[in-house]
């Protein structure tokens, strides 16, 4: 299985909160609520996926809000170099 560093976790959380925000309120305009109970199931899956993957690769410790290259906890870095985004 493909290792996933906290940086991608991070931002695939970041998009499924996104996608979930977006179904509610499109849900609740719409006055179609089972589409809005599913942007807030959405919602809530990437929270539950947030508190279960989002850990320090090293020592395995709930990273929380921390957003650096380095686990507070043991102070191994927990992204790998920058992967090679398109920048050009
Ligand atoms: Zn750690």
């Amino acid at each position: 299985m493909k290792r996933w560093y906290p940086r991608q976790i991070r931002r695939l959380v970041m998009i499924l909160l996104a996608l979930g925000v977006l179904l509610a309120a499109a849900g609740v305009s719409r006055e179609w609520f089972p589409l809005c109970g599913l942007g807030i199931a959405v919602m809530v899956g990437a929270i539950l996926f947030h508190l279960l993957f989002y850990r320090c690769p090293c020592c395995g410790k709930f990273l929380d809000r921390s957003t650096g290259d380095f686990c507070p906890y043991c102070g191994k870095r927990v992204n790998p170099e920058a992967p090679p985004e398109n920048k050009r």
